[in-house]
């Protein structure tokens, strides 16, 4: 299987879901949407999509076949929406999306769906959760580590948890590692500081960026921002997605381990060993249908 999902050809794709190794569906959550006069309209495609790669070879340390899955670049962007170039869709219409991708994916035998989302916008985070919860209700397991949640936001840099973090030194910094070619270096070095807090001025009921302080579509510090402190920010959700999987798939009895060096560390109390086939360490338990056929205890 390939990690980009949409470059398998379908048989492909009927091989390793028929492996009996769990396989998991990263769904990237961007939006089309105005990041200020120096990030492109797909910023948050950009970074739900490294965010993805840096988790792929995370995962796979974990014995945890993954794929990328198209992303999805149409959300809601109320805030943006009075910028030329943002794509605005309603959150009916993502939401219902959403449900069938997820439904798509549970048919045909994914473990499990992974959002990795840098979209903000409080409409788009608010149907992500909706989402999550009637996808789960189905039975169809989801990995959604949700920066918004103060746990996670407090990982992230303190110009993302201050609030001014929309095209500002975290997401410019993103894109730089990513994408530099996309960053117009000279329009970021004349921004001035924008500390405006997107957040607190949701709070106050704050219906647009004009409104929240942001008349040119950013926040923050973008004239700070680096390729470094993309990296590190990247390093650091790609943690949270790969969790968060982990997460999903031990609700389902899939544990996984971590290889360090030759010591395993043990997840969740399971008794593991080693799947011959796949390299993958897997559960000591006598019902898990991915044991079939192990040989050879790690320790
Ligand atoms: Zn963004």
């Amino acid at each position: 299987m390939k990690a980009e999902f949409a470059a398998n050809a379908w048989p492909g794709m009927r091989d390793a879901l028929n492996s009996g190794t769990p396989v998991v569906g990263i769904l990237p959550c961007g939006a089309t949407e105005a990041h200020g006069p120096h990030l492109p309209l797909n910023t948050d495609v950009i970074i739900s999509e490294t965010m993805a790669a840096y988790a792929l070879p995370l995962l796979a340390a974990r014995g945890i076949a993954a794929t990328v899955l198209p992303p999805l670049a149409y959300m809601p962007a109320n805030y943006a929406e009075a910028f030329s170039g943002t794509v605005s869709i309603r959150t009916a219409t993502a939401k219902a999306l959403l449900l069938d991708i997820a439904a798509s994916l549970k048919a045909q035998g994914l473990a499990c769906v992974a959002l990795a989302n840098s979209h903000f916008d409080p409409a788009n985070v608010a149907m992500l959760r909706e989402a999550v919860d009637e996808i789960r209700a189905t039975g169809f397991p989801v990995a959604f580590p949700d920066f918004t949640r103060r746990k996670l936001a407090q990982t992230l840099t303190a110009e993302f948890q201050s609030g001014a973090c929309h095209a500002g030194q975290y997401e410019t910094s993103l894109v730089m590692a990513a994408r530099p070619d996309l960053v117009d270096d000279a329009a970021r070095l004349s921004l001035q500081d924008n500390p405006a807090s997107l957040t607190e001025a949701f709070a106050k009921g704050a219906r647009t960026f004009e409104q929240a302080g942001g008349p040119n579509a950013y926040f923050g510090f973008p004239r700070h921002a680096s390729a470094e402190e993309g990296i590190e920010s990247y390093r650091t959700m790609a943690a949270a997605l790969v969790a968060a999987v982990e997460e999903a798939l031990a609700a389902r009895g899939w544990t996984t381990t971590v290889s360090i060096g030759k010591s395993q560390l043990r997840v969740g109390g399971a008794r593991l060993r080693r799947d011959a086939r796949y390299g993958i360490n897997l559960p000591d338990s006598g019902d898990c249908r991915l044991c079939e056929g192990n040989s050879g205890e790690i320790d």
